[in-house]
């Protein structure tokens, strides 16, 4: 028979995509989307829709025994910018979110899981260009000190207890269908909007923090392409680094204005600013490229085009 995946926080930025791009892949009735509060009707009308709590153990356990799922991905979580003004229950969510799955998974209730890291897992004394797999480590923030404990435990679980766990740790992401949830690098989207809106954008960092971005349609396609490899390739437990593009708000800015010639942005930086200071400024992501085939297909200008095409829609 049929085994059904899950899917956690699917409400949000990546979640979303993320469902429409597994209902397209495996027929709509298999893929499960679930979040904490409703989503945009297309989603919740496109498939099976259920309101759940990830930190809520018992409740999940329910929904899996229900449709039989057998793949969960855990996409749930409280983002870099919110997490630093509610770190305890940015702590609570983030974690307790994780380890529900992983029991999950080490009670053999589901197969194999997704559960995505970031760069924030980096810190000031990280090397910040092309940042190797292995480095110092180190994160300043609540949220990077939660992504750094959760790719432990999943390294954790999976040598102790075989649980199937994969990640990667995803760059700044940039999207046009769902808007970014309170990170760090919200303005890569942001600006996009405001580009056609008013032709005109303040920029909540600086004008030369450069910062590893990735389009969303590399995020998803990376996120398939690693739970779709054999497991033995998958060498790595804790997560995986994962590169594309790495440009300044400048550099995007000026990307912009080939398209929208009027276009102006002015820097205002905000708390956001020290949060990107503690961040690499690129990835080096080959063990991700020899281990399981990755390589990024969007640039800035691609992203751009892409973008600007279809936010004037
Ligand atoms: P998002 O904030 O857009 O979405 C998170 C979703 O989780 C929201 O829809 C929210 O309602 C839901 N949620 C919150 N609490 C919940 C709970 N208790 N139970 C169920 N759902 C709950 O985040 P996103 O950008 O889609 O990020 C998804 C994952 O990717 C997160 O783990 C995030 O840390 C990671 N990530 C994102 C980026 C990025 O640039 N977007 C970069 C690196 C890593």
């Amino acid at each position: 028979m049929q085994k059904s995946i899950l899917i956690l926080g699917a409400c949000g930025q990546i979640g979303t995509e993320l469902t429409y791009a597994l209902r397209e892949k495996y027929g709509n009735e298999n893929i499960i989307a679930s979040d904490i509060r409703e989503g945009n009707e297309d989603l919740m009308g496109s498939g099976p829709f259920e309101i759940l709590d990830a930190t809520d153990y018992d409740a999940l356990e329910e929904v899996i025994a229900y449709y039989e799922i057998d793949v969960v991905y855990l996409m749930a979580a409280m983002l870099s910018a919110t997490a630093e003004k509610f770190p305890m229950r940015a702590w609570n969510l983030n974690m307790n979110s994780l380890f529900n799955v992983l029991n999950l998974g080490k009670e053999k209730k589901i197969e194999k899981i997704f559960w995505p890291s970031s760069i924030a897992v980096f810190g000031l004394n990280t090397p910040k260009s092309e940042t190797p797999q292995s480095t110092i480590m180190e994160p300043s923030t609540v949220y990077g000190i939660s992504k750094q404990s959760g790719e432990r435990w999943c390294d954790y679980y999976h040598h102790k207890f075989g649980v199937d766990v994969r990640s990667v740790r995803y760059p700044g992401l940039i999207s046009w269908k769902t808007m970014p949830g309170g990170g760090t690098t919200d303005y890569a989207v942001e600006i996009y909007h405001k580009a056609l809106a008013e032709a005109r954008y303040a920029c909540f960092l600086k004008a030369d923090t450069s910062l590893p971005m990735m389009f969303m349609d590399d995020a998803i396609r990376a996120t398939l392409e690693i739970m779709h490899t054999n497991a033995e390739q998958v060498k790595i437990r804790s997560s995986y680094n994962l590169s594309a593009m790495s440009f300044t708000p400048l550099e995007m800015a000026e990307s912009i204005k080939r398209q929208v010639p009027h276009f102006e942005i002015s820097f205002n930086p905000d708390f956001r600013q020290v949060i990107a200071d503690s961040w690499p400024s690129s990835i080096d992501d080959s063990r991700a490229q020899s281990d399981w085939g990755w390589k990024a297909e969007f640039d800035l200008e691609k992203t751009t085009e892409v973008m600007l095409r279809n936010l004037k829609k």
